[in-house]
């Protein structure tokens, strides 16, 4: 088995072979498969001043060849997909196949963005006096600090530096320290697209040291995060004093509501792909299931018939469709909710058991039904492969139900009538809403949440203004 010792990637150099190391775990085998360097503020520190060094010869750049390096680097992760795809099943866990879909995904935002770069479009406005002239450009922000999550690796990272690089920024990750590989393997494929050094950097370690210089240096003058709402919350304060621009990919937990005329067929087909996705380890998968009266047991016996031949284990093994949970943490929750739900009056349909060995932890395909409101799977992020469904019976009820959280990032239903998708897709309080669709994520559509779930939009034509700066010049000629 490969053992990948990679070092972080600061200012064009491979840095840190004397620090200390992180370790990096097959959470399928609990087998170490790799180290990086555990780095601290001082290393962050050296980060941003490579990335404030590069930023006025990557800004002044024409956006068309700035595009061009994004090409470039889509078409090396593009050529090197299987090697990211293998890298990223060894630190995460997902299925080899998911692995690649997401490597397709990474880099369709380096492609729509890079596009995007030539669309920065100012506006003039009509002067208030003859010899008065008024335009509005946009600019970029400057050195851009990304905090990323382990549940996706590569595309986390993508979605936020390519279109922070399309807009003339320089560039900063630092990647969970659970699936640290990904992110360097994209730094040498940077390198390989001959990105100027200091225009991307990774650094991996310790989250505290390396958020606090990305935190108290002036020089950055944006913070994107994707994870948790605690720590989202916890860098949004932090932002503050240095009134940094922050976009925040938090929290969900997504209703997925089936209405009594919904084409029940292709409601299970999209509950089963969205749901075990990554081990249900993503942050718009279906959290709890609302179903209409007249279908609920037909939507539930078929439901089981397609998730019972799904097979869990090790995500490298091309049969697999549901990998492990992360980690030990990940899986207690899941047995902790799963047996909070059970305690409470709820039925196991499918599953509801896991299987801990050796530091490798999986989880059934479970689904849940007699469930009620008072449950904590109803109530909080599960982020494993569990599917929780109440019973409703009228829209308003189930209206009601899916909004009643705090959290505002997807949501999704099924329904073959307009009126009702037309009241449901404008009554539900999400920024994502899928009508008979529920895998929407798509580079050319924005994703992000509202109230809990976060702040500003990733992809679509949004995820670049999120990169820039507004001025206003007025001219007296
Ligand atoms: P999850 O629970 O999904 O792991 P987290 O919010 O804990 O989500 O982690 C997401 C990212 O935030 C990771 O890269 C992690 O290292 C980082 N992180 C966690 N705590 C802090 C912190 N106090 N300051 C900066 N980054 C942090």
């Amino acid at each position: 088995m490969t053992n990948y010792s990679l070092l972080n990637y600061i200012n064009g150099e491979w840095t840190g072979e004397d620090l200390k190391k992180i370790e990096v775990v097959n959470p399928a085998t609990g087998e170490k498969i790799g180290s990086v360097p555990s780095a601290g503020k001082e290393e962050a520190l050296a980060a941003i001043k490579g990335a404030n060094a590069a930023f006025r010869s990557w800004s002044a750049l024409p956006a068309i060849k700035r595009a061009d390096y994004l090409f470039k680097l889509q078409e090396i992760m593009l050529d090197r997909q299987e090697e990211l795809a293998k890298i990223m099943t060894l630190e995460n866990g997902k299925p080899l196949k998911e692995a690649r879909g997401e490597v397709l995904y990474a880099t369709s935002f380096l492609q729509w963005f890079g596009e995007e770069a030539r669309r920065i479009y100012g506006r003039t406005i009509p002067g208030k006096t003859e010899n008065h002239r008024m335009s509005v450009i946009k600019q970029p922000v400057g050195v851009v600090a990304a905090i990323t999550p382990w549940n996706f690796p590569a595309a986390m990272i993508t979605r936020k530096m390519a279109p922070a690089l399309a807009a003339g920024c320089t560039f900063i990750v630092k990647p969970s320290e659970l699936t640290p590989l990904s992110a360097l393997k994209i730094a040498e494929c940077c390198e390989e697209a001959g990105i100027p050094k200091g225009v991307f950097n990774v650094v991996c370690g310790d989250p505290k040291g390396i958020g606090e210089a990305f935190m108290t240096e002036d020089v950055v003058r944006k913070i994107t995060f994707t994870g948790s709402t605690a720590v989202g919350k916890l860098l949004l304060r932090q932002s503050a004093d240095g009134v940094k621009k922050a976009s925040m990919e938090l929290g969900g937990h997504a209703p997925f509501i089936v209405c009594d005329d919904a084409d029940v067929d292709l409601a299970v087909e999209n509950i089963v792909a969205a749901k075990f996705r990554n081990s249900g380890q993503v942050c718009v998968s279906p959290n709890r299931l609302y179903v209409q009266s007249s279908i609920y047991e037909s939507f539930i016996s078929k439901f089981a018939e397609k998730a019972k031949s799904l097979k869990v284990g090790n995500g490298l093994e091309e049969d697999v469709n549901v990998g492990p949970l992360i980690e030990k943490k990940g899986y207690e929750k899941v047995e902790h909710q799963v047996h909070d739900a059970i305690e409470k009056g709820a039925t196991c349909v499918l599953g509801g058991k896991g299987r801990a060995e050796n530091g490798a932890y999986f989880y059934q395909p479970t689904i849940l039904k007699d469930v009620t409101s008072d449950m904590e799977i109803m109530n909080i992020e599960t982020f494993g492969p569990v599917a929780p469904i109440q019973k409703f019976e009228t829209i308003d009820e189930a209206l009601e139900l899916a909004n009643d959280t705090p959290f505002g990032l997807a949501a999704y239903f099924f329904t073959t009538n307009v009126s009702t998708g037309t009241k449901l897709s404008e009554g539900l309080d999400y920024g994502i809403v899928g009508w008979n669709d529920a895998l929407p994520s798509t580079a050319e559509a924005p994703f992000g949440g509202i109230k809990h779930s976060g702040l500003g939009s990733e992809g679509g034509t949004e995820g670049i203004e999120e990169y820039l700066e507004t001025k206003y010049i007025s001219m007296k000629i």
